[in-house]
């Protein structure tokens, strides 16, 4: 798929991306934002960089997010509520929210006039682990690698500008787990929630970036069309 603007999606909407830790909803929600000239809004980037600049919010949530459990549905809502009150010309992807039911709910009520399209990235547990303890990123360009699967040229140098590549503290193996048990326990109920609205897809996300992005891209043209 060309990496380029492919079309719009037919006016402002939200597109969820569900999925669990290390499904790869950061990456395939930055080509989607640039491919349908849509904002990308990662909850857990905004939170990093609350905590980055050492807000009161961020040094409210530093921990939590380091144990891997969720921060209050309050701090999201309100940050999320920010980002769909400008929601631009074609409007945004939101990766890593809702995260339960309650959001989910919240997202409805500041949303009714919005359509709104989850997409659900499947990936099976046992290839998680290794995305997640794999994973490491850029602080300069955020490019993104896996030591498994796509390592750099250089162990632990950017490709793309040199700079040395860390590793989230939630992706330690200590916290993975913890993750995973939110995520099974919290957020795969929230697939239900938009199954029964009918607003649900599902791709297949155990294989490569690329071909995930493929069939992502046929979802939102079926009903972006
Ligand atoms: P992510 O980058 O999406 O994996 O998020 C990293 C961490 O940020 C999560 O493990 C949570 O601690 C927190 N976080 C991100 N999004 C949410 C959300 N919607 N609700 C609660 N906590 C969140």
């Amino acid at each position: 798929m060309d990496e380029g603007r492919v079309t719009a999606v037919g006016g402002p909407r939200i597109i969820v991306l569900l999925g669990p830790p290390g499904g790869g909803k950061g990456t395939q929600a930055k080509k989607l934002a640039a491919a349908f000239g849509m904002k990308h809004t990662s909850t857990g980037e905004l939170l990093r960089e609350e905590i980055r600049r050492e807000t009161e919010l961020g040094r409210r949530v530093k921990a939590t997010i380091e144990a891997g459990d969720l921060v209050s549905d309050r701090c999201v809502g309100e940050i999320v509520e920010q980002q769909v009150r400008r929601l631009g010309e074609n409007g945004i992807i939101l990766d890593g929210y809702p995260r339960n039911v309650a959001q989910a709910e919240f997202l409805a009520s500041i949303t009714e006039d919005i359509p709104v399209e989850a997409i659900n990235i499947e990936v099976e547990e046992s290839q998680i682990v290794r995305r997640l303890a794999g994973r490491r990123f850029c602080s300069r360009c955020g490019n993104i690698y896996n030591i498994y699967f796509s390592p750099p040229q250089a162990t632990g140098i950017c490709d793309n500008c040199g700079t040395e590549l860390l590793r989230r503290p939630d992706d330690k193996e200590e916290v993975i787990e913890e993750r995973l048990k939110v995520y099974r326990e919290e957020t795969r109920p929230v697939i239900d929630y938009y199954r029964d609205f009918g607003n649900y897809h599902e791709v297949d996300g155990n294989w490569d970036a690329d071909e995930v992005y493929r069939d992502i891209c046929l979802v939102v043209g079926a009903f972006a069309a």
